[in-house]
């Protein structure tokens, strides 16, 4: 992903207009210590190459007042596709991660990649000329996938619920846009939707419970992935049975977390407890309503995930967590247990100023997610210095 070289490459000025850090010329001296004939070298190369623009006069500090800059986010757009297990949506958006246009609907992800791709192509074409934009204006695509992804290739690596989808490069599927394609794990990119187009430098803890469950760890407003991309992968950590009863996971062990507090878990739960429900999202439903029995099945599985929280907390020391997926819908309750897990078990400082809450948006993280990460990818140091170079 983005790497920042150099304090003052052509990237790292037009970062810290883009997130609203600099809007001048002396701010970006001021914030990088680099020389004025550096920085306005480069700025009026940006300009040159449309990623930035002057408008307006900003306040002096004595003398003239300086000319605003600000990024120029129509300069190109990218496609955002968010693959579901049962479903995908595709984006167009802007270089600012501004939705234009926006499709999806139902699909069964185990189709495998031949006719899921080819429905995505279809969709993004539909996006595009929704919007008025031309695929030579993709400037890069993001997709995320709901499976271990090697980031390096855009090939999912054995994703236990993508059968057929081994090895397969997504990024071929974009061939016609002849621009970048990321691919990478659902959460992860969930992760950096939730950072949003600003950024950020906290260590934040992005953690989606849907079917499964994983972790999105942001390391000084980067994601992490760990040496083989792995990293997060929460959802097969061993944790008590409330029943005591052992549960097999999916995966062949006993008592991971997703096999006690999942959204799978959740349904048998309210199934065994007589509630009049056919799928997870109709109990988080009840949850969200009120309903007695309801909310106390999904406190109870904010309590077990909490417990797995408590230590990451004690191990990791983040300033946020914040809970996103289907289950994570149901609000209130869900975050009851995880808060009453967490507090009782973190070390004090760790848990201290640690803010837990649920996603605006859940439902839009992972599209703004996958967005951003092209944004990233297409605006990084060797893109940039490449156009510079043109
Ligand atoms: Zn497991």
């Amino acid at each position: 992903m983005a790497r920042v070289t150099h304090p003052a490459s052509a990237s790292a000025l037009l970062r810290h207009v883009r997130t609203g850090r600099a809007s001048s010329r002396a701010e970006l001296v001021s914030l990088t210590g680099a020389s004025r004939n550096t920085v306005s070298a480069r700025v009026d190369q940006l300009i040159a190459a449309g990623l930035l623009e002057e408008g307006g006069r900003g306040w002096s500090t004595g003398g003239r007042p300086p000319t605003l800059l600000r990024f120029n986010s129509r300069a190109g757009c990218v496609l955002a596709v968010d693959l579901g297990v049962t479903s995908v949506d595709v984006a167009v958006t802007d270089l600012s991660a501004q939705i234009l246009a926006t499709v999806g609907h139902a699909i069964d992800i185990a189709d495998g990649p031949g006719p899921v791709l080819a429905e995505v192509d279809r969709l993004a074409q539909k996006v595009l000329a929704e919007a008025g934009l031309t695929p030579a204006e993709v400037c890069a695509v993001g997709v995320g996938v709901p499976g271990p992804v090697e980031f390096s290739t855009g090939r999912p690596v054995h994703p236990p619920i993508m059968p057929g989808w081994h090895d397969h490069p997504i990024p071929a599927a974009f061939e016609r846009y002849d621009c970048p394609v990321y691919a990478d794990n659902d959460v992860n990119v969930m992760a950096l939707g939730e950072m949003g187009v600003a950024g950020s430098v906290e260590d934040v803890l992005v953690v989606k419970v849907g079917t499964g469950i994983g972790c999105g760890i942001i390391v000084e407003g980067r994601v992490y992935r760990g040496a083989q991309g792995s990293a997060g992968d929460i959802g097969h950590i061993g944790v008590a049975s409330p029943g005591g009863q052992p549960v097999i996971c999916r995966c062949g062990n006993e008592n991971c977390l997703e096999a006690l507090a999942g959204g799978g878990a959740l349904l048998r739960d309210a199934l065994a407890a007589g509630l009049p429900v056919t799928t997870t999202r109709q109990v988080v439903e009840l949850a969200a309503q009120g309903d007695g029995p309801a909310v106390e099945l999904v406190r109870s599985a904010g309590r077990t995930i909490g417990a797995v929280l408590a230590s990451l907390v004690n191990f990791f020391n983040p300033h946020r967590i914040v809970m996103t997926g289907g289950v994570a819908q149901a609000g209130a309750p869900l975050l009851a247990g995880i808060r009453e897990a967490v507090y009782g078990r973190s070390l004090p400082l760790a848990a201290r100023r640690l803010d837990i809450t649920v996603s605006d948006a859940p439902d839009l993280s992972g599209r703004r997610g996958a967005a951003l990460m092209a944004i990233e990818g297409f605006l990084d140091e060797d893109s940039i210095d490449s156009a510079m170079a043109r």
